[in-house]
């Protein structure tokens, strides 16, 4: 299980530079080893170039280090307190993506005027508080701002985006599209006030999309 999560979580990183997600050494995707408290996360300060399955970092459900020669990403202790506390999350995933990090910077969340926003999130994108890295002041913005809303993505305010979901590739998916409609939100707000979606619209697309669309047993 370790073994697989290791090369799952290594190849999701290349999402994240293929959709210019990330520069340099920033950013990072984990996955739950599920069933042995324990996650697959990058390792501290190795470029994207550099990352294979064998360099991948091992923790435990505190962010402690279990295998590994590197140290972890300065992000694990986030990473672990969302794995606590959201027993239903499988993956997790933090960038400074331009855009999305734009609106954290002016701490307003990403209004749902998209059909795209109303199916992928239900709702707006929201915002969780400043946080300084160093103890779990992240990770609990996190998880406050997300347990129980609808969004797999926080834009935490003055930084960037965390996002959740079912699987890694879930959670990658949720940081893709965040920053792809908060450019899209962005641009429309640069002539003029985007149009609202009413609430009862916003949650039939969301139903219909998380539980009609796609192919039902694909992982989403
Ligand atoms: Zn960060």
């Amino acid at each position: 299980m370790t073994e697989a999560m290791r090369k799952t979580v290594c190849d999701l990183h290349a999402e994240l530079v293929r959709n210019n997600l990330v520069v340099w050494t920033a950013g990072n995707v984990s996955g739950r080893v599920v069933g042995e408290d324990l996650f697959v996360i990058k390792p501290s300060g190795v470029t994207y170039d550099e990352l294979t399955p064998q360099n991948m970092v091992v923790c435990d459900l505190d962010g402690n280090l279990v295998a590994g020669e590197h140290a972890p990403s300065s992000d694990t202790a986030a990473h672990a307190y969302v794995y606590r506390n959201m027993p239903e999350v499988n993956g997790v995933v933090h960038t400074h993506s331009t855009y999305a990090s734009a609106w954290a910077a002016r701490g307003e969340a990403i209004p749902c005027v998209l059909t795209a926003m109303a199916d992928e999130f239900g709702g707006e994108i929201p915002v969780g508080p400043f946080a300084l890295i160093g103890d779990d002041s992240i990770g609990q913005g996190i998880v406050k701002t997300l347990k129980g809303h609808r969004s797999r993505a926080v834009l935490m305010q003055n930084h960037g985006v965390f996002s959740i979901g079912p699987t890694p590739k879930a959670a990658v998916k949720a940081a893709v599209m965040c920053e792809d409609v908060a450019r899209t939100v962005h641009v429309a707000k640069q002539l003029g006030e985007p149009l609202a979606i009413a609430q009862d619209d916003i949650d039939r697309l969301y139903d219909r999309y998380q539980n009609v669309y796609g192919q039902q047993r694909s992982p989403r």
